[in-house]
């Protein structure tokens, strides 16, 4: 399983890898990012099974990398689970809307994070 995780905050982003195998996704060939657009170039060179991204990123925001994927023809349909540190919030309700399937509310664990997956890779 390939699993891209775009964020501008590496300590974040370490994080995410970290939950993901204590949530039992160790064996995932895991890439990162930095912003949307480092995103949409990490795709360019290979597709993933399922994309983490932050909301709040420089030069492209998570809100704006959804829509872009979604155009695209390798990841129109691929998960994308938004990191976000707000619930219920307008921002997430956009995500939705421009094709996010879901998201988790920093801090989470790794509980959490498979009981999204669940509901996301199903
Ligand atoms: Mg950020």
């Amino acid at each position: 399983m390939k699993i891209l995780i775009v964020d501008d905050s590496s300590t974040m982003r370490k994080i995410v890898m970290r939950t993901l195998r204590q949530a039992g996704y160790d064996g995932a060939d895991i890439r990162e990012a930095g912003d949307g657009v480092e995103g949409l170039a990490a795709l360019d060179e290979s597709e993933v099974d399922l994309i983490f991204s932050d909301v709040n990123m420089p030069n492209m925001n998570g809100l704006e990398f959804v829509k872009e994927l979604r155009g695209r023809d390798g990841s129109a349909s691929t998960p994308v689970v938004m990191v976000t540190t707000e619930s219920g919030t307008d921002a997430m309700d956009e995500a939705r809307s421009l094709g996010a399937s879901g998201y988790v509310v920093k801090p989470f664990t790794a509980d959490k994070l498979r009981d999204v997956l669940e509901g996301v890779l199903s």
